[in-house]
């Protein structure tokens, strides 16, 4: 248990305003590993002040500094990637090799992806007698959640630094140490002071401080649909902008001419990883009538196998909404094949990986954001119905479709109301944007388009 001190603002660990501290539990056996300040408004203030001051100069600063710096960061967080994953598994308690693969190696990629865009993208740009600037928005107040905690905070730093951005981060309570390493590698990487600042805190202190601060030009928020909510809200009243990356309910739609079992397989490793809290897991499976009982069979077999493997959701809050979800989908008369909501372990936030059979589309878990290790298994009848189902719950995040031919997969996505398809089984791509149709959210991250929500034009006439 290690007592964590300091605000990193303007540079350096500075001391907090407060005295309140926030408990870091590591969730595979329930122990306090360490403690990190709990800031306050005024803490928010300070560092969004430092932010401010160091925008005219980083805002200035060639691109080709700027993609200096995220290329020297890209390097520091590929030196540090052993420690950035014994600390996300400490703090979050994803397996070591998924922290390792996952969790330290995806930062790695999208800080480099940004120190080449940094470098290339056309930052001026000539239409009939104008030509136009595209300018960093100015301060960027970003909020992230504790599912993919560096990730989350990358996606948004990255892209922020290479347009000329300057940034504070408040990240989630329960992940706040791999914040704070991102905030060591940052420093090492000689990105000037003020251009980069970590508040630790609550959201409803902090983050919330930080949302309303009137020096935050653009807040990006991930997390949550209600939070999320309140923070567009929050932003509409002073007219700033607003990026938002929330919930899912992803399809993962199985054609009756897909490879079954390899569709099925991949789907159920897609929910189980990352302990099923991945806003974009593909939690519905939709399967053809005439192969649902196979499929079912299936789908329970691939997630039996993840039993002894999978790690424990983050809290013991997110283990009791989700055991209270697994509830619901017994009452509601969908049947379980694999797990339960009985704990499958005496100590540590664990949850069964569960899969239900005979689920229907207007079922609470067919419909809600379980973020657990719960996948629903639904059946269709003709394309027509695949759609209709795939298309109808309030989120569009990300999906997957699965047929014999390329072709009529990508038929298919092409109607699915959604920012991202895997077809099948494609892979994670990190220059990609990535974002949501519907109440998923607004606003794309990652690749170009990502470093687009950090710019703004300025048009010159000639
Ligand atoms: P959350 O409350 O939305 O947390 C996201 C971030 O917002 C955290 O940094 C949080 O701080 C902060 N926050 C909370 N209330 C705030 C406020 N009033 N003003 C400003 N910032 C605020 O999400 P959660 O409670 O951790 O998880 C709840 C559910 O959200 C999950 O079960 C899941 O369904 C969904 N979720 C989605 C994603 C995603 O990637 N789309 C990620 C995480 C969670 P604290 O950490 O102090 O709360
Ligand atoms: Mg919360």
């Amino acid at each position: 248990m290690k007592a964590y001190d300091g605000m990193y603002i303007g540079g350096a660990w500075r001391p907090a305003a407060g005295q309140d501290v926030i408990e870091v539990v590591n969730p595979v056996d329930e122990q306090v590993i360490g403690t990190v300040p709990a800031g306050t408004a005024e803490d928010v203030d300070a560092a969004v002040r430092a932010a401010r001051a160091a925008l005219p100069a980083w805002a200035a600063t060639p691109p080709a500094e700027r993609a200096a710096r995220l290329s020297a960061l890209r390097d520091v967080l590929a030196a540090r990637a052993d420690e950035i994953a014994e600390t996300v598994t400490a703090e979050l308690g994803s397996p070591l090799k998924f922290s390792q693969a996952v969790h330290a190696a995806v930062p790695v990629a999208v800080a480099g992806s940004y120190a080449e865009l940094a470098a290339t993208y056309s930052f001026e740009e000539k239409t009939g007698n104008s030509v136009v600037h595209h300018e960093p928005i100015g301060v960027v107040a970003a909020i992230t959640p504790w599912n993919y905690p560096l990730h989350q905070i990358v996606a948004k730093v990255a892209p922020a630094l290479a347009a000329g951005c300057t940034v504070v981060v408040k990240p989630a309570e329960d992940t706040p140490l791999v914040a704070r390493l991102f905030a060591d590698a940052v420093h090492e990487a000689g990105v000037p002071a003020g251009v980069f600042n970590l508040v630790t805190g609550l959201g409803p202190v902090a983050g919330q401080a930080l949302a309303e601060h009137p020096g935050v030009d653009l807040v990006s928020f991930t997390g949550s649909t209600a939070v999320g909510r309140r923070i567009a809200a929050i932003a509409a009243g002073q007219v700033k902008r607003v990026a938002l990356e929330l919930g899912g309910k992803s399809a993962n739609v199985i054609l009756p001419s897909a490879d079954l079992a390899k569709a099925v397989n991949v789907g159920v490793a897609n929910v189980m990883s990352n302990s099923g809290q991945t806003c974009s897991a593909w939690t519905r499976m939709l399967v053809h009538r005439d192969r649902y009982d196979e499929a079912v069979g299936l789908a329970a077999t691939a997630a039996a196998k993840y039993g002894e493997r999978i790690g424990p959701v983050v809290n013991a809050k997110q283990r009791d909404r989700v055991r209270g979800y697994i509830e619901k989908g017994v009452a509601e008369g969908a049947r379980l094949v694999a797990g339960g909501p009985e704990s499958p372990r005496e100590r540590g936030y664990f949850v069964s990986p569960t899969v239900f059979a005979d689920v229907t589309e207007d079922m609470t878990i067919a419909q809600e954001e379980i973020f657990g290790p719960v996948l629903s298994v639904l059946s269709y009848a003709d394309e027509e119905d695949a759609l209709r189902i795939a298309n109808g719950t309030v989120y569009g995040l990300a999906g997957a479709v699965w047929a014999g031919d390329e072709a009529e997969a990508v038929a298919f996505a092409r109607r699915m109301e959604t920012g991202q398809v895997d077809i099948n089984g494609g892979r994670f791509n990190p220059l990609a944007p990535f974002g949501g149709y519907k109440q998923s959210g607004v606003g794309r991250e990652l690749g170009v388009h990502g470093l687009a929500e950090y710019l703004q034009t300025k048009s010159l006439q000639f």
